[in-house]
């Protein structure tokens, strides 16, 4: 058995889950990925290991993985939610043209705490912090099109 279907055996056994094989497989690939893909993206990646899995399996699995506190949905105002496998304290910094996420480790915002009053009243379980922008490829893209831009005013 695999280093990595050896740690999926003995996660989903501390947590009650029954191991499918579509189940790990999406867990599976889920942990190898870092670019917290899409419900639709994960659905296209093991639908080439298992041809007959359904959307909905793929969409059931993903919250019950979810309510295993296995992987984490994260959502950014977009409208597909993405999925992440990493759960170790971290937090995020998305691209709002290509919509990338990436990321982030940084102790100075793990530390962060909550100074409003409001946020008291809640017994906190947790943060993560998503910092919003355009990607270094997606910067670049914008300066090479303004200058293209540029180029054709000048000889208009
Ligand atoms: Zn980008
Ligand atoms: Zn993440």
């Amino acid at each position: 058995m695999k280093q990595i279907e050896q740690r999926i055996k003995k996660l989903f056994m501390a947590k009650g889950l029954k191991r499918t094989p579509q189940r790990c497989a999406i867990y599976e690939m889920l942990t190898g990925r870092t670019d917290h893909p899409t419900a639709e993206d994960i659905y296209r990646t093991v639908k080439r290991t298992f041809p007959m899995i359904s959307q909905n399996t793929v969409y059931y699995t993903l919250s019950t993985l979810q309510e295993a506190g296995l992987i984490s949905e994260v959502n950014f105002g977009h409208e597909h939610a993405r999925f992440d496998a990493n759960m170790d304290r971290h937090h995020h910094l998305v691209c709002v043209s290509c919509q990338e996420i990436n990321d982030l480790y940084d102790g100075t915002l793990d530390r962060l705490s909550m100074s409003s009053k409001k946020g008291r009243q809640y017994t906190i379980l947790g943060h993560r912090v998503e910092f919003y922008g355009y990607c270094k490829r997606c910067q670049e893209k914008s300066k090479s099109s303004s200058r293209s831009e540029g180029r054709n005013r000048r000889t208009v």
